[in-house]
C-alpha cells in the first residue's frame, strides 16, 4: 500500500507497504471474546486495514499524527475509535478494556520503543499479549537468556512478567522509508500468575537496575546503594548482573526486601 501521508522523520514514520508482511503481523493476534485491542500508531492504516474488520468495536488505534488520523476515517470509515493523540500521555483507561483484557499491536516509532514498551509493562495486569514490530537489536535485548551480551535491564524486566518470543524479521525493504536498522516481531505474553514473582514489585525494578548500572562490575560493586555491606546469601556478588537468571534476581529482591533500606532510597 503507497502511503498517501508524506512521511515525517520526527514521528518515527517508517510505514509498512508490503502486504504480506502487514498480513502476517495481523495473523500473530487471534480475535478472542471478551478482548479489546489497541494499536499504537496505526499511521495509515497498513496493519489496521487486516485488523479493524474483526475487530471493529474492540478496536483503538492511537495515533499523534492528525494527517494520519484523517486518512483513516476516510479510509475505513468515520465510525473507527481513533484517539487522537501521545501514546505516552493519553489516559490509558480510555483505551484498556474495562471489563477484561486487551491485546496491544503496533509497528511502534523507534525513537521512543523503550518508554512504550516499559509504559505497557506497567499496565501488565490489564494487558493479555502486546505484539509489536520493533528494532531487532531492542527486540533481541527482550528475548535473550543470562550470560549473552544482549541480556539486560529488558531482558529481566519482561522475562519476569511475560513469555517474550521473537516471531519473525521483516526487512527494511518492507518500510517506506526504509529504517536504518533490522526489524523483528515480538510477542510478549503476560503471566497470570508469573512463575517468578517478587513480593516487592518496586523494588524488583530498583534491584535490576542498580545490578546493571556498570555492566562490567560485579554484583557487589554495583549493589553498594542498596545494600552497603550488608551479608547476601541468595546470589553470590561476586557474580556480574548479566549471569543472574530472573529467578535469581527475585530471590536477591526478596533477601534484600528483608535488610534494612537505607532512608535514602
Ligand atoms: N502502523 C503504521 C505506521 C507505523 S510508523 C504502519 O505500519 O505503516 C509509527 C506511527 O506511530 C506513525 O504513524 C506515527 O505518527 C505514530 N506515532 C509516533 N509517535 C507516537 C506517539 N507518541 N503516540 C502515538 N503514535 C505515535
Amino acid at each position: 500500500m503507497k502511503s498517501s501521508v508524506a512521511p515525517k522523520k520526527s514521528l518515527g514514520q517508517h510505514f509498512l507497504y508490503n502486504d504480506h508482511y502487514c498480513r502476517k503481523i495481523a495473523a500473530t493476534v487471534a480475535f478472542a471474546p471478551g478482548r479489546t485491542l489497541t494499536e499504537i500508531g496505526p499511521g495509515t492504516g497498513a496493519l489496521t486495514r487486516f485488523l479493524y474488520p474483526d475487530w471493529r468495536d474492540r478496536y483503538t488505534g492511537i495515533e499523534l499524527d492528525r494527517r494520519s488520523v484523517e486518512d483513516l476515517y476516510k479510509s475505513l470509515g468515520p465510525e473507527i475509535r481513533i484517539l487522537a493523540g501521545d501514546f505516552m500521555e493519553i489516559d490509558p483507561e480510555s483505551w484498556l478494556n474495562p471489563e477484561g483484557k486487551t491485546t496491544v499491536i503496533g509497528n511502534v516509532p523507534y525513537y521512543i520503543t523503550t518508554p512504550i514498551l516499559f509504559r505497557v509493562l506497567d499496565l501488565k495486569d490489564r494487558v493479555a499479549e502486546c505484539v509489536v514490530l520493533i528494532q531487532k537489536e531492542v527486540a533481541r535485548r527482550i528475548i535473550s537468556a543470562p550470560g549473552s551480551k544482549d541480556y539486560g535491564i529488558l531482558s529481566v524486566q519482561f522475562q519476569q512478567a511475560a513469555r517474550c518470543e521473537l516471531l519473525f524479521q521483516v526487512p527494511p525493504g518492507a518500510f517506506f522509508p526504509p529504517p536504518s536498522v533490522d526489524s523483528a516481531v515480538i510477542r510478549m505474553t503476560f503471566y497470570e500468575t508469573p512463575p517468578e514473582r517478587p513480593g516487592n514489585p518496586d523494588l524488583f525494578r530498583t534491584v535490576v537496575r542498580t545490578a546493571f548500572h556498570a555492566r562490567r562490575k560485579t554484583l557487589k560493586n554495583n549493589l553498594k546503594p542498596l545494600i552497603q555491606d550488608r551479608p547476601v546469601t541468595s546470589v553470590d556478588l561476586s557474580r556480574r548482573a548479566e549471569t543472574l537468571s530472573v529467578a535469581e534476581f527475585v530471590r536477591l529482591t526478596d533477601e534484600i526486601a528483608g535488610m534494612q533500606i537505607p532512608s535514602t532510597l
